[in-house]
């Protein structure tokens, strides 16, 4: 028997518990840095290379991790704020079996720029994302009901929709097969209201909808998201659950109805590929690709760097069988604009 980087995850952040300060820090800082080995501890132990090669792992660590590899613990039963989250290495070799899928995929559908709170500038972002070879990518802004993520007003929103179309120009006259999108998360309500003019959505090419507040509520929110999908502005309801690893566990809802509407008023849903979010996450996807939803993937990147998590949420889609014909990704840019358009 041997454990994967899940259950040393898990092991490293159940020793954080047992420890304090410093200690505890570099625990849990290895357990989610564990998440983005790109390869299986278990797989470096065996070819005799060094435990400190893998993100967060110093000589104290590496010596715990070859301790479990050594004689296996019990696995810790996965604390539900940890659970259903895919390690890289479980990315990687699910891609494997599907390698049709990173060469088809034709954009990522979220991600921020310094427009809000993206660290990097939109050009930089854009060329980063044409290094992995998209046909598009959509530019998708905080707006103004979030300004702990310095969200746009309608002004601003207006400023980056003249300067996305300077910089998709500036791509035409390169020749360059990519294109910007037009988008933004617009921040919702409880009620599932948006807190843009509509008239400036409609500007847009695609709109996500996103809740921000009242994410740790535990009774049962299907009120919330059928009103989501009633808001004719919004195409796509990102992060569904608002799950963040070891720190939120997300709304939860009666899933098959949520679904249900979804399907009916043709709004899709979001997996968010950001690895500490991995929502809608891989049981849940499968009742929505079930129920015959639209599915969006996006990095949710606010560096350049960030725009690799996409294979988070490749993997998620085809370990959930989802339909590739029912993945927005997946369609040529004017399909998708038309789909939207139908919305
Ligand atoms: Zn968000």
């Amino acid at each position: 028997m041997t454990l994967s980087n899940a259950e040393l995850a898990e092991l490293l952040a159940v020793a954080a518990e047992d420890e304090q300060d410093h200690r505890a820090r570099t625990l849990l800082r290895a357990s989610r840095a564990a998440l983005q080995w790109p390869e299986e501890a278990a797989t470096l132990a065996a070819q005799g290379r060094a435990l400190t090669e893998l993100r967060a792992i110093g000589p104290w660590t590496a010596h715990m991790i070859h301790d479990w590899l050594e004689s296996p613990p019990e696995p810790p039963p996965r604390s539900p704020l940890r659970a259903g989250f895919l390690t890289l290495a479980e990315v990687r070799a699910t891609l494997a079996e599907h390698p049709d899928l990173r060469r088809d995929i034709r954009g990522d559908l979220q991600m921020h720029t310094t427009y809000s709170d993206g660290h990097a500038p939109l050009r930089e972002m854009a060329e980063t994302a044409a290094t992995h070879g998209y046909e598009y990518v959509a530019v998708t802004d905080h707006s103004v009901g979030l300004p702990i993520a310095n969200g746009m007003s309608e002004d601003r929103l207006l400023e980056e929709i003249e300067d996305i179309d300077r910089a998709n120009a500036e791509l035409a006259a390169q020749r360059a097969s990519f294109t910007l999108l037009h988008s933004i998360e617009m921040n919702l309500s409880p009620e599932g209201e948006g807190d843009m003019d509509p008239a400036v959505l409609r500007r847009l090419d695609l709109v996500l909808g996103a809740f921000h507040s009242k994410l740790r509520v535990t009774d049962d929110q299907t009120d919330r998201y059928v009103a989501a999908m009633r808001n004719s502005s919004v195409h796509v309801l990102a992060h569904p659950r608002g799950r963040r690893w070891n720190h939120r566990l997300g709304l939860t809802a009666d899933w098959p109805r949520v679904f249900e509407a979804a399907a009916e008023t043709n709004t899709a849903l979001e997996i968010d590929a950001y690895p500490d979010r991995q929502d809608l996450d891989v049981e849940l996807l499968r009742l929505a690709a079930e129920a015959g939803c639209w599915i969006s993937i996006g990095t949710d990147a606010h560096h350049p760097e960030e725009l690799r998590f996409l294979e988070f949420g490749l993997a998620a889609a085809a370990r959930a069988s989802v339909a590739r014909e029912r993945i927005l990704n997946f369609l040529p840019r004017e399909m998708l604009l038309a789909w939207a358009q139908d919305r």
